[in-house]
């Protein structure tokens, strides 16, 4: 068995730490070639001092200094910096396997020199594909890569299908694929209250530790939103054939149901150590360090449906992955510009959806047919998403 040489794109992140942990279980499959991190010098030093990357990136000069003199006793790590390098360390001729694990519309140049460049790619940056997803699958199909899915949901309706699908689900007899949501942390709470909830409130997921933009995603409900969308790009299916299902035990990570009525499913302990493994091994298994799953212990596993008024930013994915053109592209800029207007104290958490709504509303239909074009209606999308927030100057 050959080694995987890998490069991690936000490796000081929670899926990138998560990946590390499952990467230093196994010496004799994994060698870290590069790392990334953006601001996060020191979490970085550390990493890289464990595992001895060839090449370190972070986000500019002032952090490739700090960097460099935190290293001074590892001369050998090259430190480079922006966003040529994190791409150069996701297309390195050397690299067999990127792990894609930055978080939002930043991750998507580097996720896609990896698709170009026919690696494996373990694929958690949805957004990347949110923006991109028609390209992000022509890409892979041209350079022979291979796109594997860390989200615990598309892990799982990945494992959940046959070996050997090809990014549609055209012949498997599939009926649905039906994505589980924890509900987040505001599941039963009522919508007034909503309007005077903290960051770290939302951000503290009942199930899964993760990033804070994600936390927030997962609180709107956006989360899921997105993962219709991602979804939709990695098995080749239309928004009437995913369906979203409410499951506050997080330990169904998602079902495909076929033709004859069969319903297959994955399930575990919450842990994204889970999908990390799976995708770092296929088509082996490798120990990732997550316990056995206690049913027991679980006792009942309980399901509903969402609720599209509390959360209505699941409504408007859908809508937007029907709306096709630059809809998906809108909503996931707005959205970023939104939650992290939220995470700086400047809006309330109740206007997040009213922010990528009006935003929708207001950013005319383009046909995408480049990366460049895909570039310009983010761009456009944000600075509407900078008007709209202009108008709001919550919280009161
Ligand atoms: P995180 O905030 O914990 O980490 C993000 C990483 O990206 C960090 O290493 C950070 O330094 C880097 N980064 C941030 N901004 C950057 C920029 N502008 N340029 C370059 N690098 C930058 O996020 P996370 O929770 O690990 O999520 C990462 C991605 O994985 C997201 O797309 C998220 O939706 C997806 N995901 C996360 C989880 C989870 O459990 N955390 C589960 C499924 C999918
Ligand atoms: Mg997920």
């Amino acid at each position: 068995m050959s080694k995987q040489v890998l490069t991690i794109l936000g490796a000081t992140g929670s899926i990138g730490v998560s990946t590390l942990d499952v990467v230093g279980r196994h010496p004799d499959r994994y060698e870290v070639f590069a790392l990334s991190a953006h601001r996060q010098v020191e979490k970085l030093a550390a990493l890289c001092l464990q595992f001895r990357p060839k090449i370190a990136v972070v986000a500019g000069e002032p952090e490739a200094q700090k960097l460099r003199s935190l290293l001074g006793g590892a001369p050998e790590i090259e430190v480079l910096h922006g966003a040529v390098a994190l791409e150069q360390i996701a297309a390195a001729p050397e690299v067999t396997t990127v792990v894609a694990a930055i978080v939002g519309g930043a991750g998507l140049g580097s996720s896609l020199a990896a698709a170009r460049t026919g690696k494996r790619v373990l694929l958690a940056n949805k957004e990347a594909l949110v923006m991109a997803g028609d390209i992000f699958i022509k890409t892979l199909r041209d350079s022979g890569g291979v796109l594997l899915p860390i989200d615990s949901e598309h892990n799982a309706v990945f494992q959940s299908l046959p070996v050997g699908f090809d990014y549609g689900l055209k012949h498997c007899s599939v009926r649905k694929v039906i994505l589980t949501a924890s509900g987040g942390p505001f599941r039963n709470t009522p919508r007034e209250a909503l309007r005077n909830v903290t960051p770290d409130q939302a951000c503290a997921h009942p199930n899964w530790a993760m990033g804070r933009k994600i936390s927030v995603d997962s609180a709107t409900m956006m989360n899921k939103g997105l993962e219709v969308i991602e979804a939709s790009w990695i098995f080749g299916v239309g928004a009437e054939r995913i369906d979203v299902l409410i499951h506050p035990e997080s330990t169904i990570h998602s079902m495909v149901q076929y033709e004859d009525g069969a319903v297959l499913a994955e399930l575990g302990n919450p842990d994204m150590r889970t999908p990390i493994a799976h995708v770092l091994a296929y088509p082996e298994r490798i120990a990732s360090g997550v316990g056995s799953l206690d049913l027991v212990k679980t006792g009942k596993l309980t399901f509903e449906a969402p609720d599209l008024e509390r959360f209505p930013c699941l409504k408007l994915a859908y809508d937007a992955l029907r709306a096709g053109k630059n809809a998906s592209v809108t909503l996931n800029a707005a959205n970023e510009e939104a939650v992290a207007a939220f995470l700086d104290g400047k809006l309330s958490f109740d206007r997040i959806p009213d922010v990528v709504a009006e935003c929708l509303d207001c950013v005319p239909g383009m046909q995408l047919n480049s990366l460049e074009d895909i570039l310009a209606a983010d761009q456009i999308a944000r600075q509407a998403a900078h008007r709209v927030l202009d108008t709001c100057k919550d919280p009161a």
